[in-house]
């Protein structure tokens, strides 16, 4: 095929553009907007940002670079009674952490206060806006159906003049909160439920965080949202599909301000939702409040802060959001796919050490008591520079208890009676007997070792069936290990509509393991965010609880996927 004859999708496809990078592309080869490109990430600053998040903020940031555009940070902080610095503070580390950067774009929907105040009065000026003291009740039922018009409000005919000193009034503090609103006269019969005479301000009278108490009075998201991308220049104002039903009402409210050379256009993609979690933030902040988790970083969090604090990376969340694209289809995602790709990004960056979560004391008798030996472990086989460690070795280690069987099933390759196994980095070792406590539990194993099979030498290239990670008990130093699971045992819990949110949590989200026996190296790694992998274990990494003498992991994910296989038992 010629390159003429290819059509524009062919074009995109080949290029591997998603639908929202083809309509920028096609705007800035178009020269529109003088051919500038401009996106904004606009996050309201009433709770942490999560996993969605991130999805639109690879987008707004990601394009934005991808073209050589710029992407504005904007707090869409319209409503103070919900908003706090807090939340601002930590979307800005969540969105550094995830690699982007907004430069001095740093704005707030609080800063067109005055802008968007004297469109409305220009608004009123003109007949196109009015203030209507029904309740919010009383103008929702006025509101019809999308297929019953709705019904004029008895206020709808008051005059500009008449309109203009309450709306002032209102400002001023006069009016009790919810006693007035300002709405836009457009259409009570439009199809478009939002026509429908949409709210423009509202009476609210908890100082604004930002803004203190210089207004009573504050705009509704979509009489400040379009506004706002006009002041600040930006071109594409991209968003999810719920609001498809908004871009109408957007573009109208924009087009009151808006010429021919330039004009913000909104273009929306489907929402983030993953499996087995909420993520709508009222309900995260619940969690919160109520204590039912550890606050909004808490590791079984979808928010952006707890996945950092349970030790996901920033890339492994960016290579997922690249594999479930942006389409115009809303979706379920699948948190293994997630999960994936935290395993392949930790596969590859994770520093290796051994820790054994259930000790079982295993003597090797004839190692010389007293003697010790420094054995040399790889950090990372995936890596050719990552080098090694010293990892000691004793007469006295600890095993897990799981790999030890005094009665073992035929297809059992760790340790038994009169079996042989390897300990990784070390020797072969042969069982050679136990001890039990009084009530049958088994408190000691015996072995032998062969000096001839240390690691490195020729006779290690004997084959054994299993390896075994081990921790030298005098070396061992004591650490508490924190293992999550999903945070809610259904796959869809707001599909279950029947039930409070909350009776669908995850029991099990949560187990603390004391008195595990890690090697020394990983103590002296144990800095919250640094990826580890336990051996045979899974990918771990120091909590912001840890501390010297109290040293506490979280587990990010264990090594391979069982949830699908415990599902089925
Ligand atoms: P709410 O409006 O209920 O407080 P929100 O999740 O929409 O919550 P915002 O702070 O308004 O929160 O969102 C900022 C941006 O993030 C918006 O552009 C929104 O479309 C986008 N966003 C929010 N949730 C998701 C999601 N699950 N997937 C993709 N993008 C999302
Ligand atoms: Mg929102």
């Amino acid at each position: 095929m010629d390159k003429e004859e290819m059509t524009v999708n062919d074009e995109a496809q080949s290029k591997g553009l998603n639908f929202v990078e083809q309509i920028v592309s096609d705007d800035l080869k178009a020269g529109k907007n003088g051919g500038r490109l401009n996106t904004r990430f606009p996050p309201e600053p009433n709770g942490y940002l999560h996993i969605g998040h991130a999805k639109a903020i690879c987008m707004d940031f990601g394009i934005a670079e991808k073209f050589g555009g710029t992407c504005n940070l904007r707090f869409d902080d319209t409503n103070p009674v919900k908003e706090d610095v807090e939340y601002v503070d930590s979307i800005k580390e969540d969105i550094k952490w995830l690699g982007f950067d907004w430069g001095d774009r740093e704005y707030y929907a609080s800063d067109y206060f005055p802008q968007l105040f004297d469109l409305a009065i220009r608004m009123i000026k003109e007949g196109k806006a009015y203030v209507d003291d029904q309740t919010s009740e009383q103008i929702a039922q006025q509101k019809g159906t999308p297929t019953v018009a709705g019904t004029n409000s008895p206020y709808r005919s008051r005059t500009p003049e008449e309109n203009l000193d309450l709306f002032l009034r209102m400002n001023k503090g006069e009016f009790d909160e919810g006693s007035r609103v300002l709405r836009a006269k457009i259409d009570m019969a439009s199809p478009n439920m939002h026509f429908r005479d949409p709210i423009m301000y509202r009476i609210i009278k908890t100082p604004h965080h930002r803004t203190g108490n210089t207004w009573n009075v504050y705009p509704m998201y979509d009489f400040a949202h379009g506004q706002s991308d006009y002041f600040e220049g930006v071109t594409h104002s991209i968003c999810t599909l719920e609001f498809v039903v908004h871009r109408p009402l957007y573009e109208y409210f924009v087009k009151e301000l808006a010429d021919d050379s330039y004009c913000p256009r909104q273009i929306e993609f489907n929402r983030l939702n993953l499996t087995y979690t909420v993520m709508s933030k009222r309900k995260l902040l619940q969690l919160v409040k109520e204590g039912l988790v550890a606050g909004w970083d808490d590791p079984r969090m979808p928010t952006i802060s707890g996945m950092r604090r349970r030790g996901f990376t920033p890339q492994s969340i960016r290579n997922f959001i690249d594999k479930i694209g942006y389409t115009k289809y809303e979706a379920l995602n699948s948190i293994s796919l997630l999960e994936h790709a935290v395993r392949e990004d930790l596969n590859a960056v994770a520093t290796r050490g051994m820790a054994v979560l259930n000790p079982l004391k295993l003597i090797i008798t004839n190692y010389p008591d007293g003697q010790e030996e420094i054995l040399e472990m790889e950090n990372n086989p995936e890596q050719q520079d990552a080098g090694t460690h010293k990892m000691p070795f004793s007469r006295e280690i600890f095993i897990e208890r799981d790999d030890f069987m005094e009665e073992p099933p035929k297809k059992f390759f760790r340790l038994a009676p009169d079996k042989e196994v390897r300990l990784k980095g070390g020797y072969i070792i042969k069982c050679t007997g136990l001890k039990k406590d009084e009530a049958g539990n088994i408190e000691e194993v015996y072995c032998t070792y062969d000096p001839d099979t240390k690691s490195g030498l020729p006779g290690s290239m004997r084959k054994v069936k299993g390896t075994l990670h081990w921790v030298s008990a005098k070396h061992a130093i004591d650490a508490t290990v924190r293992l999550y699971d999903r945070l809610f045992a259904v796959e869809n819990p707001s599909a279950e509509t029947d039930k409070d949110f909350r009776e669908l949590l995850n029991p099990e989200s949560l187990k603390v393991v004391e008195n595990v026996k890690i090697e020394p190296f990983l103590a002296e790694n144990a800095v919250p965010g640094k990826p580890l992998q336990f051996q045979r274990i899974g990918y771990f990494t120091a909590d912001k609880d840890s501390e010297p003498g109290k040293l506490i992991f979280n587990r990010t994910i264990a090594l391979k996927d069982s949830w699908e296989k415990e599902q089925k038992k």
